[in-house]
């Protein structure tokens, strides 16, 4: 096998991003990019999800877990990503409620792979 000159990090396939929350790198695919929008309702500047990824404008990339969520919102690090300026905590509530219903989806999810015959 050989390999090409170059940073551990082409091992990866495909683009790396930090995520937003624990400052990791990871593979652009594993993690979750968002953006900034107008809320719907209130026209306010939000931080949304943007699973798909084609959402137009600056974008900011996080792990999809509660756990880095809730680092990048304590960091303030939607709005510093996205260069949002006086934009609190609440303002990224759209992105809490998506990790917050993968993560509860994941919970209550039965076990499809069959870890228990091997051990
Ligand atoms: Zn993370």
């Amino acid at each position: 096998m050989t390999s090409s000159a170059g940073p551990d990090d082409s091992a990866l396939a495909g683009p790396v991003r930090t995520c937003v929350g624990c400052r990791q790198r990871a593979a652009r695919s594993e993690l979750l990019r968002v953006t900034a929008g107008s809320d719907g309702s209130t026209g306010q500047t939000v931080v949304l999800p943007d699973p798909d990824a084609t959402a137009p404008g600056r974008g900011a990339h996080l792990h999809p877990t509660p756990g880095c969520y809730d680092l990048a919102v304590r960091r303030k690090a939607f709005a510093r990503a996205l260069r949002l300026a006086g934009v609190g905590g609440r303002s990224s509530a759209p992105v809490g409620d998506y990790v917050g219903s993968l993560a509860s989806s994941n919970r209550t999810a039965p076990t499809t792979r069959d870890w228990s015959s091997s051990s």
